[in-house]
């Protein structure tokens, strides 16, 4: 079965192509035949095929037409891999808000479409997006299935005591209340952990740690995640690139009263110009992060020690709801990159006889176990292989088979 995973972001559109072959997943994470991305802001279109990779400029920034100019990338030129888009058999798209409704994988039918649209306001970058995604394979490929995997969806079954906001209960009925994004990513690593570890899931307490641009935790217990830091938002929690994380709200109150802020600057302030940019003035980017701080940059040295006091912070105050802590997964683009993060945290948990082996932290590749084997946590380094995860998912929808995944 081939399947086009489509991955909108605010600033980017990622898509693949994934082959599976015979009735069940493989076991390890494959290559996609295709993989392309457009970053919007510079207008450029990346096609990486098993065999080239090219580098397209798109001549308008009009998104339908630059969805569809990448997906003809498919069925002709140097990365044709197709020869045709009937031969695509099933569609699936990463949507970022499911709201309270949609807890898994869901086939796309008009009333799910509606759902997408309706969430707009709590999502209003992505769920657009993701709906300019759905229509454009509807316009180019007709009536092939597609299948919504919602990032959310994963920690829709949190306890109440976790998503009901201390605010007065009516605005909870209205729907502002703790959804957690990142889902997709924290249930395969979590999965992922288990496998790696040849444990059952159900008998391991998970602290999965996403940190990329965006960053966020989730602790899951007999498989489910029953706390997570990012919020009615993916502003809630972490310290992140470009986002401030949780923060006294009382500022904004301050911000608004005292320096002419307004809706629309409060919302560049903390989801544009703050974090490890804001901090360090230097940039979003753990990379140049360290760069700065190998140079003797002391706000980029405080921006760093910052990043990793709230994310022991966050680790410690879900130990005590999952009621101790059998592994710690790292993953994204600093989770999996970022030796020297992983050490600042790993010693943070010392006292719990949580141990970093030096050596496998230092040269962790791919998925693997970087504490010694006498920790009492274990420690994992997991590629989040999102797309797949995605892919997966509408496969076993699809299939209705829930093998191995
Ligand atoms: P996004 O959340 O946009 O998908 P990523 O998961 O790629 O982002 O994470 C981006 C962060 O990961 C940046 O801070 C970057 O410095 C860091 N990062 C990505 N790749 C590497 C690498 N090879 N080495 C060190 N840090 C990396």
């Amino acid at each position: 079965m081939k399947i086009l995973v489509l991955n909108a972001g605010s600033s980017s559109q990622k898509s693949c192509l994934y082959e599976i072959i015979g009735n069940s997943l493989p076991d390890r994470v494959p290559q996609p035949i295709w993989n392309s991305s457009i970053d919007w802001k510079s207008k450029q279109l990346k096609i990486t095929t098993t065999e080239i990779e090219q580098q397209i400029q798109l001549d308008s920034e009009d998104r339908p037409k630059g969805i569809s100019q990448m997906l003809d990338t498919l069925i002709s030129g140097e990365t044709k891999v197709l020869n045709n888009f009937e031969a695509i058999d099933l569609v699936s798209h990463r949507v970022v808000h499911g709201g309270t409704e949609y807890n898994r994988a869901t086939k796309i039918e008009p009333k799910v479409k509606q759902a997408i649209a309706d969430l707009i306001p709590l999502a209003p970058i992505h769920n657009p997006a993701n709906l300019e995604g759905i229509e454009a394979i509807e316009r180019l490929l007709g009536n092939v299935p597609q299948v919504a995997v919602f990032d959310t969806a994963f920690h829709a079954e949190m306890p109440l005591e976790t998503v009901v906001y201390p605010l007065p209960y009516q605005w909870f009925e209205k729907g502002i209340r703790r959804y957690g994004f990142h889902g997709i990513g924290h249930q395969y690593c979590a999965k992922r952990a288990a496998q790696i570890l040849n444990k059952p899931l159900k008998e391991l307490k998970i602290i999965t740690a996403h940190l990329g641009n965006g960053c966020s935790l989730a602790a899951v217990k007999d498989g489910k995640s029953i706390n997570t830091t990012m919020g009615f938002t993916p502003l809630e929690g972490l310290m992140m690139g470009t986002r401030s994380g949780s923060i006294d709200p009382a500022i904004l109150i301050y911000l608004l009263r005292e320096y002419n802020f307004n809706a629309d600057s409060l919302d560049r302030l903390l989801n544009s110009e703050s974090g490890l940019q804001g901090v360090s003035g230097i940039s979003h980017d753990m990379r140049e992060i360290r760069a700065a701080i190998e140079r003797g940059d002391r706000r980029a040295k405080l921006a760093l020690d910052m990043y990793v006091h709230r994310l022991k912070s966050a680790i410690g105050s879900m130990l005590p709801s999952l009621g101790g802590l059998d592994v710690l997964v790292f993953t994204a683009g600093i989770g999996e990159n970022n030796p020297i993060i992983r050490e600042m945290v790993g010693d943070g948990f010392e006292f719990l006889g949580l141990k970093l082996d030096p050596n496998l932290n230092n040269t962790a590749t791919e998925d693997s176990v970087i504490s010694s084997s006498d920790s009492s946590v274990k420690v994992l380094v997991i590629n989040s292989a999102e797309d797949w995860a995605i892919a997966a998912q509408s496969w076993q929808l699809i299939t209705n088979n829930n093998n191995n995944f």
